[in-house]
């Protein structure tokens, strides 16, 4: 089955009891049995409820997994995965990660005895300097939020694999439509499906995606152990998004370049970071591994100031000021003040998030609207 007919049909049943071509929200937390211990595999809704699995099994097969698990929140997805691991084991993760997933490392997981190492995952060779006996992890997110860095997956699964070492990809900027990590190697793939998999800025939930049977079986029995699943409701919502995000996401991959281009020429920007750019130092890296450079994109401003910044920020009309990417609207983010405010900021401004900074999630609307109302808030800086 090829992509657009599977974010549709991709391992989904019709609902057996009525026929129902979308899966109900079954809004129940348990279910009767006829004899004690005997029911129709289905207990309590932590365990297991027919929208969630429905869901679960949409996930799995838009990743080419063979189980999907849907969770509370992208960050709660995260959480499931580090509960993998036990006091001195050592992980290695990206220098340029989605602030709450740096946020949980360090001020949560730390004060158990993980160690996280932060590398710039740009070039290989300091994920490769960075491993001792104790690593048992390396987590990416390529492309990064909010740098749009992109690092080579297959070359880090393989150092991996190498080493013993598991992969976990964030795939949430890329989307399953563009990038699929476990064909490349990895071991999990982690998508904060508030964003592009739910689609509409309707819901927060997150994903986990895997091949390995044995790894599914450990990160299910911490989902129903610790308890971050997904509702029903959500579920639904969630299921509906990805059924058309084949078709959202090849718009947002037109509209991020086209807004990426018009970007890079114009003379009040200083630098544009969109891996579809050729000026992106890893473009070719990413047209080995992704089919279409997503919908996310940063830019600074020549004029480093706060106040031209938020000038441009407080007079968008089409784009919407706000935390959140991935919908069908578009939106604009201050990395600094919003998004990335828990990072310390000696750390922020080593790795680029200054006051000029921008990011932008392009929406699916008319790219004329949207090139019309950066031209506007330009002129006025
Ligand atoms: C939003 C986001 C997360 C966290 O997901 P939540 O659903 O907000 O918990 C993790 N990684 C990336 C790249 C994100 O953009």
């Amino acid at each position: 089955m090829k992509f657009n007919t599977k974010v549709i049909h991709g391992k989904q049943k019709h609902e057996p009891a009525t026929g129902a071509v979308m899966t109900p929200i079954f809004q129940t937390s348990t279910y009767a049995q006829q004899s004690p211990g005997k029911h129709k595999g289905y207990e309590y809704s932590r365990g297991e409820n027919p929208t969630r699995e429905a869901l679960e099994n949409a996930f799995a097969s838009i990743e080419n997994g063979t189980r999907g698990l849907a969770f509370a929140s992208g960050l709660a997805a995260t959480d499931c995965v580090m509960r993998l691991f036990n006091s001195g084991d050592e992980i290695i993760a990206g220098d340029d990660l989605y602030g709450g997933s740096y946020r949980m490392f360090t001020q949560l997981f730390e004060k158990y005895g993980l160690k996280f190492t932060f590398v710039d995952m740009n070039n290989v060779d300091n994920v490769k300097n960075a491993i001792t006996k104790n690593t048992k992890l390396i987590w990416l997110e390529t492309p990064t939020n909010p740098l749009l860095k992109v690092a080579n997956i297959a070359e880090i699964t393989a150092i991996a694999q190498a080493n013993n070492i598991l992969t976990a990809v964030d795939n949430t900027f890329a989307t399953p439509y563009n990038q699929n990590p476990l064909d490349l190697g990895a071991d999990i793939v982690m998508h904060s499906a508030t964003k592009y998999l739910g689609g509409h800025s309707d819901l927060v939930m997150g994903a986990l995606m895997v091949k390995d049977e044995d790894l599914a079986k450990k990160l299910h029995f911490i989902q129903f152990a610790a308890g971050a699943i997904a509702g029903p409701m959500d579920c639904f919502l969630a299921l509906r998004g990805v059924k058309t995000l084949a078709l959202r996401v090849q718009r947002h991959n037109e509209n991020a370049l086209l807004v990426a281009q018009y970007l890079e020429n114009h003379p009040k920007v200083e630098k544009v970071y969109y891996p579809g750019l050729e000026s992106h130092p890893n473009h070719t890296i990413a047209k080995n591994q992704m089919k279409g450079f997503g919908g996310m994109l940063s830019f600074r401003l020549k004029d480093n100031s706060r106040e031209a910044t938020f000038k441009l920020l407080e007079n968008l009309h089409v784009f919407t000021l706000a935390e959140s990417l991935g919908g069908v609207e578009s939106l604009a983010n201050h990395p600094a003040t919003m998004t990335h405010a828990s990072i310390p900021e000696p750390e922020r401004l080593k790795i680029g998030i200054t006051d000029a900074l921008i990011r932008l999630s392009v929406g699916v609307e008319d790219i004329e609207d949207l090139l019309a109302d950066l031209e506007r808030v330009l002129k006025m800086i």
